[in-house]
């Protein structure tokens, strides 16, 4: 899959990828290849990280039925 125009977060370098949670087109640099996300998306999540994650624990036995 290629992409065409500069990375919008540096708008110098060439965008290989597009970010699929916000749609920035990212160069090779500002790409986070773990996440899959632009760098801006990977920093959003590594600061967020555990919080609003519901833990399988906070369910009652109702809740785990539906799934
Ligand atoms: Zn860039
Ligand atoms: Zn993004």
């Amino acid at each position: 899959m290629s992409v065409t125009g500069l990375c919008q977060i540096c708008e110098r370098n060439e965008a290989e990828h597009s970010c699929p949670n916000c749609g920035t087109l990212a160069c090779e640099e500002h790409w986070d290849e773990a996440n899959g996300l632009c760098a801006q998306c990977a920093a959003t999540i590594q600061r967020g990280g555990d919080e609003g994650t519901v833990k399988p624990d906070d369910l009652d036995d109702d809740e785990v039925m539906r799934f």
